[in-house]
């Protein structure tokens, strides 16, 4: 049930039915579809995690039901931690395959705004539920890299700015403790795949915007791991991430400087985009390919986007495939004529 990148508020509703759970519905969605919580523990620790605020970033939706089929079922941490879980703030979103909402308003612009009925629920929910973390869930498209290197960021995670000047508050430090922690317990083989994004400041992002009220907000982008499009290995280490952060948050937090958080994150490369789904070169013409998932018949789809050569540095280039006229099969040649004439009319 996981495999698929499409997860719509109905396979939610599956989930959630076929688990023995308590849930809640916390409101609805601008287009009246309800928005699901699920709330676990009653500890002292109050942590609240959202995820698909954008309808179409499902990888740390089903990273979140697969860390919390495990979490049920070992009941550990209920005394320590109080979990407010909203698997999915944007069902309407969900259910077209769009970053939008029903409304066609990204929800993580509108945070200061507050002119969405599935952020009011959000705002509502952390008057009432003063979390001391907030969890902020999303996917970043396939371009990304880590710093100077050719390796794609599978994840990425942000302290965001509290304000203009991005100064480093302890609220921004204590979500820098959080990401420093999960990146130390990932496996050696994908430590290299982590990034960071810049930290330039939006009153209207969730994560900058509760920064400026105090509450750590750690942001996590869920990426592409070579030609996993389902991205069902990164939905899994985002369950591993879960895993080991609520360990470390249901004990006392060691001791440690702000100098030496601050120095630790900052070793996260920040990212780039140097990452394309193809290379594709013919007699005349070499051109990258970026792909992007948009929902035709409750089927996702792919649409292009295209680079020319000369426009990308070839040193730090992370490329998933590249199709060569003259190696290709026949049935690659076909697709690579395809490609062309989609590229030739959009240059
Ligand atoms: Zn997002």
């Amino acid at each position: 049930m996981f495999k698929e990148r499409y997860f719509p508020s109905s396979r939610l509703k599956e989930w959630l039915t076929a688990h023995t759970i308590e849930t809640e519905i916390i409101g609805s969605s601008e287009l009246g579809k309800p928005i699901h919580a699920i709330r676990v523990g009653e500890g002292p620790v109050r942590i609240l995690m959202w995820s698909q605020m954008h309808g179409n970033e499902s990888t740390t939706t089903r990273g979140l039901l697969i860390w919390l089929e495990k979490y049920l079922q070992s009941s550990t941490y209920q005394e320590e931690l109080s979990l407010f879980i909203i698997p999915q703030l944007n069902p309407d979103g969900a259910d077209k395959y769009t970053r939008a909402n029903g409304k066609g308003i990204d929800l993580n612009r509108d945070a200061l705004t507050q002119s969405q009925s599935e952020i009011k629920v959000l705002m509502r929910i952390v008057e009432e539920f003063r979390p001391h973390y907030n969890l902020n869930l999303h996917d970043q498209r396939t371009r990304f890299t880590v710093g100077d290197t050719n390796k794609e960021a599978a994840l990425s995670f942000l302290s965001a700015s509290a304000d203009e000047t991005c100064k480093i508050t302890s609220t921004r430090i204590a979500a820098m403790r959080l990401i420093n922690h999960m990146v130390s317990s990932l496996p050696n083989h994908f430590k290299m795949h982590i990034g960071r994004y810049d930290d330039a400041f939006n009153p209207n992002c969730t994560g900058d915007y509760f920064h400026a009220k105090g509450i750590p907000t750690v942001l996590f982008e869920a990426g592409q791991l070579g030609k996993d499009y389902t991205r069902t290995e990164v939905a899994s280490i985002i369950a591993h991430c879960l895993s080991n952060l609520l360990e470390f948050l249901s004990k006392p937090i060691p001791e440690q400087s702000d100098e030496a958080i601050l120095k630790e994150y900052g070793e996260i490369s920040e990212n780039k985009t140097n990452s394309y789904d193809e290379l594709v070169i013919t007699e005349k013409h070499q051109f990258y390919v970026r792909y992007i998932e948009v929902l035709v018949k409750n089927q996702i789809d792919t649409v292009f986007e295209f680079t020319s050569y000369d426009q990308v540095d070839l040193s730090l280039v992370n490329l998933r495939q590249i199709l060569d006229y003259r190696k290709g099969t026949s049935e690659e040649q076909q697709l690579i004529r395809l490609r062309l004439s989609q590229y030739l009319e959009n240059e």
